[in-house]
């Protein structure tokens, strides 16, 4: 495949990286250097917000409709160049190939589903206290808006942050995470085949301390809407605190999964390892933590660890049939080995794994970990790789007291044929969603919310759209 030399697209147009430092993007399958990108200086990330914000007017006056027809445009060259999207996502990213297909087509899905709601998009008429008044409530754009990306849907990303933005008037900055600017650049070029006005949207590279910083703390920005990880989020937040801008963040989890003795142990455990190896676990959302009823932990981990075993993993575009990629990098793949290494020294028993793939590139063999007990690290810290760590629970209130016990509050699951059950869990957990003898994986028209650390708001669906609107009301008297 030709390197591409990722370049930012302000204003309608590629500028070249000029005197910008530039950093290197390494295929985390093999460690090969594929590109290099710019790190683009707080003068360029100005130039590009005061191009969001000279365009944004004019995109606003357009009707809802007319924004709508832009991006499904763009989603229509996306469907057009998924191959060369979905290899570019793997090389940069490591994802299967038919994991980056499916992420290129669910990108495509989701501008076209965000551009349905340009006829949806609803005020409100509430009585008045006077004679002769009306008081009408309107939903109007923000203005300029971020989008702050990490690496492992980037694709997708852009257009969770992307689409609601437009199609509510808003116009949009995307920074794509360092680790893949890649397909980002892909997306700005298939914009830039599109009749999109100038300024309306516009992607940046750069590293999160100098691209990211500037535009966390950019006075013109309305909107900074973030995906990424508790720590950047909080320092984002900080940034954004001096011009009181708007944040909204999606943050880490460590999404429990409770599987009671009248489970379905077979659904269940290929539920919990099917989102436990896609994208080799470096999932927000994915089954972090398992609680297993005591009278079944040994059978259940049994059948995961069953699953695990047969996982085959490599470079994905050396051999197109593996199930898992690699770890992002080297810090990424490190951190995991750590978390295990320590919950092994703890007491806790791999079923299969526990290692560091003997292979080239950033690679961890998909891991079982039973009798992992509360105290343990690796049930209470992000894991982001493929490993599953499993404890036992001897009652349901055990289960959910231990799983709300978290500082994150992303996702969550009940395994169980009782309806009781699955009630007492969707009444007592406190996550942002609750997943049912299913695997977790959020649908584009539910809200993707977590509490406590995980996060400030939420994408997706009404809710998520109405993130990037501000109420006006107005009271009409005559
Ligand atoms: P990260 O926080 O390291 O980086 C994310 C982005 O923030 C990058 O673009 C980075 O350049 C930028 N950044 C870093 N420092 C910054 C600063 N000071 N100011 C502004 N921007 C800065 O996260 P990551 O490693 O790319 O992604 C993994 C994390 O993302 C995990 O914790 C995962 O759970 C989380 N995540 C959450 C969701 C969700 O929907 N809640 C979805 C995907 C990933």
């Amino acid at each position: 495949m030709a390197t591409i030399t990722p370049r930012n697209y302000i204003d309608g147009a590629f500028v070249d990286a000029g005197s910008s430092d530039l950093f290197e993007i390494e295929n985390p399958a093999t460690q090969e250097v594929i590109a290099t990108a710019p790190d683009t200086p707080a003068a360029e990330v100005d130039r590009a917000v005061q191009a969001a914000k000279a365009a944004q007017p004019a995109w606003e006056k357009l009707p809802p409709q007319a924004r709508a027809t832009h991006i499904r445009q763009i989603a229509a060259k996306i469907r057009q160049n998924v191959d060369r999207i979905a290899q570019t996502i793997t090389r940069e990213q490591g994802k299967p190939l038919g994991l980056s297909t499916l992420e290129v087509n669910f990108t495509a899905d989701y501008m076209d589903y965000m551009a349905e709601w340009a006829r949806r998009i609803e005020g409100e008429i509430i009585a008045s206290d006077r004679p002769n008044e009306t008081i009408m409530l309107f939903r109007k754009p923000i203005g300029v808006t971020a989008g702050i990306l990490p690496w492992n849907f980037p694709f997708f990303l852009i257009a969770r942050k992307l689409a609601p933005a437009l199609v509510t008037g808003n116009t949009v900055v995307i920074k794509s995470s360092e680790e893949t600017p890649v397909n980002a650049f892909l997306f700005a070029e298939l914009m830039a085949q599109t009749d999109l006005p100038a300024g309306v949207a516009n992607i940046l590279s750069g590293r999160g301390g100098s691209t990211g910083d500037a535009l966390s703390r950019h006075k013109d920005v309305g909107l900074i809407s973030f995906t990424g990880s508790v720590a950047t989020g909080a320092r984002i937040m900080e940034a954004a605190a001096r011009n009181l801008t708007r944040v909204n963040l999606e943050l880490g989890g460590k999404a429990p999964a409770i599987v009671l003795a009248d489970a379905d142990l077979d659904l269940a455990a290929k539920a919990v390892y099917d989102s436990r190896v896609l994208n080799t676990g470096q999932l927000c959302n994915c089954a972090e933590r398992i609680y297993v009823e005591r009278s079944v932990v040994a059978e259940f981990s049994e059948k995961l660890a069953a699953h695990m075993k047969a996982t085959t993993f490599g470079d994905p575009m050396a051999d197109r049939d593996v199930a898992m990629g690699p770890l992002i990098n080297k810090a990424g793949r490190d951190k995991v080995a750590a978390l295990v290494d320590k919950a092994l020294k703890d007491g806790a028993e791999a079923l299969t794994g526990g290692r560091i793939a003997d292979r080239k590139g950033w690679h961890y063999e998909p891991t079982v970990l039973a009798n992992c007990t509360a105290d343990m690290a690796v049930m209470r810290d992000e894991i982001f790789g493929p490993v599953i760590p499993v404890q036992a629970i001897d009652s349901l209130d055990e289960g959910i007291t231990l799983a709300n016990n978290s500082e994150y509050g992303l996702t969550s699951s009940i395994f169980t044929k009782s309806l009781s059950a699955a009630q007492q869990a969707m009444r007592e957990l406190r996550f942002g969603e609750t997943y049912i003898n299913r695997e977790h994986f959020e649908a584009m028209q539910g809200f993707h919310a977590g509490r406590r650390k995980s996060g400030i708001g939420g994408a997706d669906g009404k809710h998520g759209l109405y993130e990037y609107t501000e109420t006006h009301v107005v009271y009409m008297q005559g």
